[in-house]
């Protein structure tokens, strides 16, 4: 018998068509997007779609619309074989890798995929990237899904959602996942890379862990960024999480205005991740005099996670937790696989 997908359809450009008379692009419905890629009906896979209402553009997500995403999916888990969540991919990156930390021991796939050019356009890449996610999320072996995780589907690779990054505006290869090779590439043929693949804990159950806590900032370090700028960030009241972007290995200035500044945050109980600007490597504080201090003041390495798996992740484990040694440890612990643990560096 054939596969039952879900499609979540969120809002974002794949899900739009050009009007025929204005020429501007609105949001389909489910059987507008059926008529558009008639090639889904050749599929021998049972397609039900559930739809936001009204649909969102990527940048007005936020964690309600992930907390909707994760409870559709826990709702509907066990009548499904597979999801396929359409989003824009402008924040798809944080809101994969959010649901990523709010579904924990998946058995089953969740694929988010879209596109740069809407489904009813001639040059689309929106058809391929459907045809494929939904094809993958209904991928078997002897009865066990191949994908047993949150992955973003697009431009012919598939990644784990939460190493992901929107790197390109312009081209069909929008994501890059710098620090983990693709768990699978569609070329000719599937290639899974079976070695990266996710599998829960045996005899565990889907749990929607649904709390997010948005007490938290981001501060990117820029070469003159002045004192009054880090110190207001620093100094907001509430404040509980902060990611700081830093140089290189995880280096920012040694000025004392500077350390003040964090040390008077983390006094205050600030909890600060360090990660890095660069695109692709880890955070090593220590390396250098110019990280020395963050280790002294107790901020946490943030090793090589993306920008948007540091703060989705914080704005999660500071939900869960209050104390400092167990927000650290959540932090510096691969969660949902969105960590390289670097056991045996030399
Ligand atoms: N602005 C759109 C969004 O992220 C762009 C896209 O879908 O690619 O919702």
């Amino acid at each position: 018998m054939g596969k039952s997908i879900l499609l979540i359809y969120t809002g974002g450009t794949i899900g739009m068509v050009a009007d025929t008379h204005t020429g501007g692009l609105s949001p389909f419905d489910f059987e507008h997007l059926l008529d558009q890629v008639p090639e889904l009906q050749r599929l021998d896979i049972h397609l039900d779609c559930s739809a936001f209402d009204p649909p969102v553009d990527s940048s007005d997500m936020n964690q309600g619309h992930w907390l909707e995403i994760a409870q559709t999916i826990v709702e509907n888990y066990g009548k499904y074989d597979g999801f396929v969540v359409l989003h824009g991919t402008d924040t798809m990156a944080y809101s994969a890798s959010a649901v990523s930390f709010m579904l924990r021991n998946l058995a089953k796939p969740v694929i988010f995929t879209g596109s740069q050019l809407p489904v009813g356009v001639l040059r689309t890449d929106g058809k391929e990237n459907l045809i494929t996610a939904i094809h993958l999320a209904a991928l078997e072996k002897q009865g066990d899904p191949y994908v047993q995780e949150v992955a973003i589907y697009f431009g012919s690779s598939l990644f784990r959602a939460n190493r992901t990054h929107k790197y390109s505006a312009e081209d069909f290869n929008a994501f890059h996942s710098p620090n983990l090779a693709p768990l699978a590439e569609a070329g000719i043929h599937l290639q899974f890379r079976h070695d990266l693949l996710l599998r829960p804990m045996p005899g565990s159950e889907i749990t929607l862990l649904n709390k997010v806590d948005d007490r938290v900032a981001v501060l990117k370090l820029f070469p003159g960024i002045s004192e009054q700028v880090v110190k207001s960030i620093c100094e907001i009241e509430q404040l509980r999480g902060l990611v700081i972007e830093t140089f290189g290995s995880g280096n920012g200035p040694t000025a004392k205005w500077f350390v003040d500044a964090m040390r008077l945050a983390r006094s205050r109980g600030v909890n600060i991740v360090n990660v890095t600007q660069c695109s692709s490597g880890f955070v090593e504080q220590g390396r250098y005099a110019t990280s020395a201090s963050f280790t002294d003041l107790g901020v946490i390495p943030g090793g090589d996670m993306t920008l948007e798996a540091a703060i989705t992740k914080l704005m999660h484990v500071i939900a869960y937790h209050r104390n400092e040694n167990d927000i650290a440890l959540a932090m510096m612990t691969s969660l949902s696989g969105e960590l390289t643990t670097y056991s045996s560096l030399v």
